[in-house]
């Protein structure tokens, strides 16, 4: 009896509390089954609403992907064009578009929209996705097979007359949501940066309405938007029920979405095994300077050590002594992800040079010093989606005001970060950080429209659980 129940539990840590589902062949994809042993559980409870949505999903997922008689249906039937029913099996096309830490927030914002609107996800293979994560769904594929027949679609953009903005702008689409001519096949969602007023109406729920009955819907966003759908009352009671909590919505989504493929595995347990496994106490700092110039900047330098100092985590450096004499053999090691290694190397070299004041002993790692943003190449995003994951695993974080890729990396960890303000005129900001109020991320571009009185209004005043993020006093996140 005692046997059964422990490999139960072994099970279930194993599919993180059954977030995931079973099923898979293990080897194709080592880190799901593996990830237990590498990742703390995590400490926020999962709704079971939420994980009978994802099993209903998976479902979907299956019923209607690649190579089913469903997709071929409804690919021939977005290839005839016009005034298509939307049936059992309608979809949503992810563009992949922008740096790693965007395209996993946009894929994170998708999905959610795909559940919320029984969507079928497809993602665009390009770019590495699928050399960076595995399939995400039992028996199925969520890759869009290469011969998807709306070839331009990679292309559209703020001005394609395709898109839902355009087609409203054009008065294409009533305000019934009738359309003036045939009713497309497909339309397309423009929610990046750029994006103006008629596709922000996106997040209103007229829009919604109007693209219940689109069978196929094409996405590109860089933007994590999942805050504004908390704003669309349609939504509001579903997305309750599957978040009671609303500040893990990235946290679960990511867990159970993006498990790192075998090669990206590789990279991430040889480094965790060899520099990181055997310390007391793990610390990342994630160092991203937003700057035309490459740097290291003294101001940067500065403001991780004012940051680290002042909230005791790293310990002060005795300048006076030569050596400090204690019992105290607590290790910390300290991964540091950084385009550039000179803030590495310059405060590794500082605490080689100096004992610290309690005793601790410290050691310094950096992955890779990649000098430029290359988000084309296969090496180049496979050692970025590493480093994020790495940086999961510590303890304790510090990251980066307005990067992505950090937000990315504290929602798979689940514990609140210690965020740098962004600097401006290259001064250290004051204070340097903060305790972040909860680990989602930001929404960088939010609407700033009341849709009922047509207006504009700040949404980061409407409800408590929508606020504005600590970074960018315009932006949105769920807290
Ligand atoms: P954001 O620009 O910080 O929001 O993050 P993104 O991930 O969207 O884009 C930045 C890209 O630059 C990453 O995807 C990497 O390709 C690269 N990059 C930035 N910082 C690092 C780093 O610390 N390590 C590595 N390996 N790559 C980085």
């Amino acid at each position: 009896e005692h046997g059964t129940m422990l490999s139960s539990k072994v099970q279930r840590d194993r599919l993180i509390g059954g977030l995931l589902a079973p099923g898979f062949d293990k080897h194709s994809c080592i880190s799901r089954y593996r990830s237990a042993l590498y990742r703390k559980e995590s400490p926020h409870l999962i709704s079971t609403y939420l994980l009978e949505r994802l099993r209903e999903h998976e479902v979907l997922q299956k019923k209607c992907g690649p190579n089913t008689e469903s997709y071929k249906k409804a690919i021939e039937q977005l290839k005839s064009g016009q005034d298509i029913m939307a049936g059992d099996c309608n979809y949503l096309v992810w563009v992949s578009y922008s740096g790693l830490g965007n395209r996993i927030l946009t894929i994170a914002s998708a999905f959610l929209y795909a559940i919320l609107t029984n969507r079928v996800l497809l993602v665009d293979g390009d770019k590495g996705t699928a050399d960076l994560f595995c399939e995400p769904f039992p028996e199925t594929s969520w890759l869009l097979p290469p011969d998807f027949p709306i070839v331009q679609f990679k292309n559209f953009s703020i001005g394609s007359p395709e898109s839902y903005g355009n087609m409203v702008k054009a008065e294409a689409i009533h305000s019934d949501g009738s359309f003036k001519g045939p009713k497309p096949a497909f339309l397309y969602l423009h929610l990046a940066h750029d994006y103006d007023d008629y596709d922000k109406l996106f997040f209103c729920e007229h829009s919604q309405q109007h693209l219940q009955k689109i069978p196929w819907l094409i996405l590109r966003s860089d933007n994590y938007f999942v805050p504004s759908l908390f704003l669309i009352p349609s939504y509001q009671e579903e997305l309750t029920r599957l978040f009671p909590q609303k500040d893990v919505v990235f946290h679960h989504l990511g867990r159970y979405l993006f498990h790192p493929t075998n090669v990206v595995w590789g990279l991430i347990t040889r480094y965790y095994d060899s520099y990181l496994a055997r310390a007391d106490e793990k610390l990342g700092i994630q160092i991203r300077v937003f700057d035309t110039e490459t740097g290291p900047f003294q101001h940067v330098l500065d403001q991780v050590l004012d940051c680290t100092l002042k909230e005791k985590l790293l310990p002060e450096i005795n300048a006076q002594q030569p050596i400090i004499s204690t019992g105290n053999i607590r290790s910390k090691v300290v991964l540091i992800t950084s385009l550039n290694s000179g803030y590495y190397e310059r405060i590794r070299n500082m605490y080689w040079e100096h004992p610290t004041e309690n005793g601790e002993i410290i050691s310094f790692h950096q992955p890779s010093h990649e000098e430029h943003q290359d988000s084309d190449k296969k090496m180049h995003n496979m050692k970025a989606w590493a480093e994020i994951y790495l940086l999961s695993l510590s303890d304790v974080m510090v990251t980066s005001a307005w990067s992505t890729f950090g937000y990315v990396a504290q929602g798979l960890s689940g514990s609140k970060t210690w965020l740098m303000f962004k600097p401006e005129n290259r001064t250290v900001p004051n204070p340097p950080c903060r305790q972040v109020m909860s680990i989602e991320p930001c929404f960088h571009a939010p609407p700033f429209y009341d849709c009922k009185t047509r207006r504009g209004t700040d949404t980061g005043k409407l409800v408590p659980h929508v606020r504005h993020c600590e970074d960018m006093s315009w932006g949105l996140k769920l807290v």
